[in-house]
């Protein structure tokens, strides 16, 4: 790393190990398809940068010092030799920019909710306790136009999320944001969890019962932030009594 660009202080040395435990705690999921899909967080202190998890990498691979050191123009500044995919820059690097509330980017083909946004105008059912505290900042994203290969289809998708903390892009996969790590982290594992109890519950022909919208706006995000905080401090506690190599 070019220390002159980004000292290396506790925070930043922290930002990392979270986002490569993410990377492997999302490997044990079984939400990594292939090498590709990617996990972003921004910079303790330089929101003009951002941390990613290196191109051609299982997430079960990933290393607190393979991840890549990259700004918004993706200008490579670490110094691990690792490089960004394509479209994980253009995606990613966008959402960063305009979204400075979007410390943390995942994003996935994870099965279920995948399959949620293959349907013709798919929605997720406001049905299942685990995602009350999101339902109600759901984007969709109608306009499928191939993968990102330029930063203005992440510049777009950007703008279609919002304030939102979930986007569901049509034919592709879902993208969520949270303001660590932990909390996107905690929100992608229900987004998943929810996608695959609709699905369960739609296979009968049953229809689902809707949860009183009083009771979703009653939900309290910050308490979901303290639920973020707490898997992280169990996934990296796990992580390093069992791979520790992780954090290196
Ligand atoms: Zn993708």
């Amino acid at each position: 790393m070019d220390t002159h660009v980004a000292p290396d202080t506790d925070a930043i040395t922290q930002a990392k190990i979270e986002l490569a435990a993410a990377c492997r705690w999302a490997s044990r999921l079984g939400f990594q398809s292939g090498v590709c899909n990617h996990f972003s967080v921004a910079v303790p202190g330089r929101p003009d940068l951002m941390l990613i998890n290196p191109e051609g990498y299982f997430w079960s691979e990933v290393t607190a010092s393979s991840l890549v050191l990259a700004d918004h123009k993706g200008t490579i500044l670490s110094t691990n030799g690792n490089t960004v995919e394509l479209t994980a820059f253009c995606i990613h690097a966008p959402i960063h920019a305009a979204l400075p509330q979007a410390t943390a980017v995942l994003h996935t083909h994870m099965h279920h909710a995948t399959a949620i946004c293959m349907r013709e105008g798919g929605e997720i059912a406001k049905s299942y306790l685990s995602a009350m505290s999101f339902y109600d900042k759901i984007a969709y994203d109608r306009a499928f136009d191939g993968a990102a290969l330029t930063p203005a289809e992440g510049a777009r998708l950007a703008g279609v999320i919002g304030d939102a903390t979930v986007l569901m892009m049509q034919n592709h996969g879902p993208i969520v944001v949270g303001t660590t790590v932990g909390e996107a982290l905690l929100r992608l594992i229900y987004l998943e969890d929810t996608c695959k109890m609709q699905l369960l519950a739609e296979a009968g022909g049953a229809k689902l019962a809707p949860i009183d919208p009083k009771l979703i706006k009653a939900s309290e995000p910050k308490r979901f932030t303290n639920y973020g905080r707490t898997l992280m401090t169990a996934v990296v506690r796990t992580l390093t009594s069992e791979e520790p190599d992780f954090r290196t």
